[in-house]
């Protein structure tokens, strides 16, 4: 992201947003205190690998229930959440996505 980066909202809730810089195509997720940044690929791979997450095969008594634990690509980090963080998390990746989509096919057509 350069400061000339003008970000479109593509999908928010109560913690997150994700945005799509309108110039160079980037796509920003802000989730809590997490900030990351994708190409369109990334973030279709980043979706699909979160979406397919069960929260019931984390078992564990983590801080506040944070039972779920995501790489974050970096060995010794790992993101925390609880299901309902999971949940509302899907939920941000998935909007986008279909506004996402939606933009590539009438880009398209
Ligand atoms: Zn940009």
């Amino acid at each position: 992201m350069t400061s000339k980066c003008t970000h479109q909202i593509l999908s928010e809730s109560c913690n997150g947003s994700v945005t799509r810089c309108a110039k160079c195509q980037e796509i920003q997720l802000v989730y809590n205190n997490v900030v990351t940044k994708f190409n369109y690929d990334e973030f279709l791979f980043f979706e699909s690998s979160i979406s397919s997450i069960d929260p019931k095969s984390f078992i564990g008594t983590f801080f506040k229930n944070k039972n779920i634990l995501i790489q974050s690509g970096i060995s010794n980090v790992v993101f925390a959440f609880d299901e309902s963080e999971l949940s509302e998390l899907k939920l941000l990746l998935h909007d986008a996505v279909i506004l996402l989509e939606t933009f590539q096919i009438l880009s398209k057509s």
